[in-house]
C-alpha cells in the first residue's frame, strides 16, 4: 500500500538579510494512513517546520514531498489550496478561531473553501458534538476557555472529514486537565482510523502516539514505532476530487460569494466606528456628486427655460451687412424695411407663426415734474408674445391700437421707478417726446444685458413711433418667429428670397441680415458646461479622497488580519478567495457610501431648492453614475489591499504578530 505521506531528503533555508538559518537538513518520513505520529525535539529543532511543509503551508527548498503518490511539486497554488481544504486539518497552539464568529460558523468556516452548496449546519453541530461542546453553538471564541477554544478548533479540522490532522504544540497554551482531555479527542480520533501528526515538546503528550519522532538541528535523529497504524477508516488512494475543487470555475457556482458578503457585513460592524468614518468620507464624495450635478443640471434647465423666453425660433431681419465692413457700404446701400415687408412676411403662414416689425429710438419721458431720458421700441402686435413682453400688470396693445397709431405705451420698471416712484402707473398719463400717451402695462422685467438695462424702456406701437414720434418711415427690424425651430435654416432662406425680390436687390453682398439665436444658445450652454464640469470635478476630487480612505482602512485591515488570513488559507482559501473577501468588504462600504451619500445628496439639493431658491435637478442618470462611481472606487481602492492579502505566504500570515 502507498504510503499517505513521503518525504524525501526534504530541506528547508530560511533566510533573513544575511543570515540563513537551516531548519532542516534533509529529512525523510514516510507516513502511513491510520497512523498517530509524535513529532518531538527540542525549541528550534524544526518540527513546525517539518509540519508546515507537511501541511502544503510552506514548500521545501529541496527534496520530494509526495501525497497519495502525488508530486506536490507539480500542484498549482490553487490546488495546493484544494489539498489543504479537503485533506488537511490543521490544529495550532494558539487556536487561530475568527473572534468575530460564533463557534458554528467558526467551524463550518472550511466549507465556504470546498466548492460545495450547502450551510453545512448538521456537519458544524456533528462535529462539536463529537468534542462535546454542542451546547456553545453560538458563543463566540472570546466566552471559552481554552481547552474549549481548541476542542473548536479540533471541530473545525475535522469539519471536512480530512485524511490527515496535523497538530502544532495543541496542549501547548494548555493546562493538565484540559491538555489530557484534547489527547484523548486525538486518541479516540485516531482509533477510528484518522491519521494524526502531532508536533510537541512534552513527553507525556508524546505518548498518546503510537509512533514517536524526535529531531535534532534539522534532522530526524529516532523515530519509534509502538503501535501500528489504525485501520478503521476507509483508506484512500486518489487525489483528482480534491483538486476538482479547486476548479476556478467553482467560485462563481456556489455559495462563496454569498459566503463573502455575510461576512464583509460581519467585518464591517466589527470595527462599526472605522467603517462609519471611512464609509462616511465615500458619503460625502458621492452627496457632493449628486447635488453638484443637481446643480448643474437645473442651472442648465434654467438657461434653457430663459432661452426658450427668448424665443429660440427667433429670427432678427436687420438692415445692414452681417459682415462688418466699416464705412465699405453708403448708408444707401442699406435696406430699410416697411410695414408691406412684414406683411409680407406674415403671409408666409407655414413657416412663419409670428412676425413684427421693431423700431427703435429714443426720447424724453415727462411725467408730472419728472423727466427721463429712456428707450422708446415701437412693437407691432405680436411682439409681446414674440419676446414674452406681455405686461404682468396692466394689459397689451390690441391690434387695433397698433392699425390706428394710439397714443398707448407700456412702460419698463426703471421708468416707472424714475416717473413715478411707488405711486400706481397705469391709467395715467406720461408724456413722450412731448406727446401724451397713456400707460396701460408695466413691461416684465428683464435685468441687465451687458451694462444695457433692458427696463429702461417705453414700448408704444410701432405704428404710432415711426409716424408720430421718431417721424421716420422705415423700421429698425423685423422678428420673426418660426413655426418650427428645425426649419430656421429655410425660414431664413425663404424670407431673404422674398425681401431680394421686394427690395430688387442684386449681387453677392445682401444689404441685409438675418440671424438667429442658435449662436447665443451655443454660448450659453458651453458656459453651462464649463460650470457642470467645475462643480463635477469638485465633487470628483472628493470622492477620491474618499477613496483613498477605503484604501487605507483596508490597508490597516489586511494588516491587522494578516493571521486571518493565514488561517484561512490553512484551512483551503485560495488567493481568489482571499481577494474577493476583501473585495467585497471594500466595495460593501463603498456601495454603503454610495447608497447614502445618493440619499443625502437629493436631500441637499432639495435643501438648496427650497432654502436657496437656485434651481436643481436630479436626474436618475446622477444617480446611476453614483451608484457605479462609489462600487468603481471601491474596486479599485480596494484592489491593491486586497492583493496584499491574497499573496501573503500562508506560514508568514499564521506566524505574523
Ligand atoms: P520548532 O518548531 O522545532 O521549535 P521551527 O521549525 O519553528 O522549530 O524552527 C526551526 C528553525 O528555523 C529555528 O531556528 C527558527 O528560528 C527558524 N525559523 C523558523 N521559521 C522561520 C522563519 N519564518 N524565518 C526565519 N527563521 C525561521
Ligand atoms: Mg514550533
Amino acid at each position: 500500500m502507498n504510503p499517505v505521506i513521503e518525504l524525501q531528503d526534504v530541506c528547508r533555508t530560511y533566510r533573513i538579510g544575511d543570515n540563513t538559518v537551516q531548519a532542516l537538513r534533509g529529512v525523510s518520513l514516510s507516513v502511513e494512513q491510520g497512523e498517530f505520529i509524535a513529532i518531538m525535539g527540542a525549541s528550534g529543532s524544526g518540527k513546525s517546520s517539518m509540519l508546515h511543509i507537511l501541511g502544503l503551508l510552506d514548500s521545501p527548498d529541496s527534496g520530494q514531498y509526495r501525497i497519495l503518490g502525488k508530486n506536490v511539486d507539480t500542484l498549482s497554488e490553487d490546488e495546493r489550496a484544494g489539498v489543504r481544504n479537503s485533506l488537511a486539518g490543521f490544529v495550532f497552539q494558539q487556536f487561530h478561531l475568527l473572534r468575530r464568529m460564533n463557534v458554528l460558523d467558526n467551524v463550518r468556516l472550511p466549507h465556504i473553501y470546498s466548492g460545495m452548496k450547502g450551510d453545512f449546519r448538521r456537519d458544524a453541530e456533528e462535529r462539536l458534538r463529537l468534542v462535546g461542546l454542542e451546547h456553545r453553538i453560538s458563543h463566540t471564541p472570546g466566552q471559552l476557555s481554552g481547552g474549549e477554544q481548541q476542542r473548536v478548533a479540533i471541530a473545525r479540522a475535522l469539519v471536512r472529514n480530512p485524511l490527515v490532522i496535523f497538530a502544532d504544540e495543541p496542549t501547548g497554551n494548555l493546562d493538565t486537565k484540559n491538555s489530557y482531555e484534547i489527547m484523548m479527542l486525538l486518541r479516540g480520533l485516531n482509533e477510528q482510523g484518522k491519521t494524526i501528526i502531532m508536533v510537541t515538546h512534552e513527553p507525556d503528550i508524546a505518548a498518546y502516539a503510537g509512533r514517536v519522532i524526535t529531531m535534532r538541528d534539522g534532522l530526524i535523529v529516532s523515530d519509534e514505532r509502538k503501535e501500528g497504524p489504525r485501520y478503521a477508516e476507509a483508506l484512500r488512494e486518489e487525489l483528482p476530487s480534491v483538486l476538482r475543487s479547486a476548479d476556478k470555475d467553482i467560485i462563481w457556482g456556489t455559495g462563496r460569494i454569498s459566503g463573502f458578503i455575510f461576512q464583509a457585513v460581519q467585518s464591517i460592524l466589527a470595527n462599526k466606528v472605522r467603517s462609519l468614518l471611512s464609509v462616511l468620507g465615500i458619503l460625502v464624495g458621492v452627496a457632493s456628486v449628486i447635488a453638484m450635478i443637481s446643480l448643474g443640471e437645473g442651472a442648465k434647465a434654467a438657461m434653457q427655460e430663459q432661452l426658450k423666453s427668448m424665443g429660440s425660433n427667433l429670427l432678427s431681419v436687420r438692415g445692414g451687412s452681417a459682415k462688418i465692413r466699416g464705412s465699405a457700404l453708403g448708408a444707401g446701400a442699406v435696406t430699410r424695411f416697411t410695414m408691406k415687408d412684414v406683411e409680407a412676411i406674415a403671409e408666409l403662414r407655414s413657416l412663419v407663426k409670428r412676425t413684427s416689425g421693431v423700431i427703435n429710438g429714443s426720447g424724453q419721458a415727462v411725467y408730472a415734474n419728472r423727466n427721463w431720458s429712456t428707450n422708446i421700441e415701437g412693437v407691432g402686435y405680436e411682439y409681446g408674445f414674440i419676446r414674452s413682453a406681455i405686461p404682468s400688470a396692466g394689459r397689451w396693445f390690441t391690434p387695433e391700437e397698433v392699425r390706428r397709431r394710439e397714443k398707448v405705451a407700456i412702460i419698463g420698471v426703471t421708468l416707472v421707478k424714475e416717473l413715478f416712484g411707488s405711486s400706481n402707473p397705469i391709467g395715467k398719463t406720461i408724456k413722450i417726446n412731448r406727446i401724451n400717451f397713456t400707460v396701460i402695462g408695466i413691461a416684465p422685467a428683464k435685468g441687465f444685458s451687458g451694462p444695457r438695462d433692458e427696463d429702461d424702456l417705453v414700448m408704444i406701437p410701432v405704428t404710432t413711433a415711426m409716424y408720430r414720434v421718431l417721424g421716420k418711415d422705415y423700421l429698425s427690424g423685423i422678428f420673426v418667429e418660426a413655426a418650427r425651430p428645425e426649419q430656421m435654416e429655410e425660414v431664413k432662406s425663404v424670407i431673404s428670397e422674398l425681401i431680394r425680390k421686394r427690395h430688387r436687390l442684386h449681387g453677392e453682398d445682401d444689404s441685409f441680415n438675418i440671424r438667429d439665436m442658435t449662436e447665443m444658445q451655443k454660448m450659453l450652454s458651453s458656459t453651462t458646461e464649463t460650470m457642470s464640469m467645475l462643480l463635477g470635478s469638485i465633487a470628483a476630487i472628493s470622492l477620491l479622497v474618499g477613496g483613498i480612505g477605503i484604501m487605507n482602512i483596508m490597508l490597516v485591515s489586511v494588516t491587522e488580519r494578516t493571521r486571518e488570513i493565514g488561517l484561512r488559507k490553512a484551512i483551503g482559501a485560495r488567493n481568489d478567495d482571499i481577494m474577493l473577501q476583501f473585495l467585497v468588504e471594500s466595495v460593501g462600504m463603498t456601495l454603503i457610501g454610495g447608497l447614502f451619500g445618493i440619499a443625502t445628496g437629493i436631500g441637499v439639493s432639495l435643501m438648496l431648492s427650497f432654502v436657496a431658491g437656485w434651481a436643481v435637478k436630479t436626474s436618475l442618470f446622477s444617480v446611476v453614475l453614483a451608484t457605479l462611481f462609489s462600487v468603481v472606487t471601491g474596486l479599485f481602492f480596494g484592489l491593491w489591499p486586497a492583493r496584499k492579502a491574497a499573496n501573503l505566504k500562508p506560514v508568514d500570515a499564521l506566524r505574523y504578530e
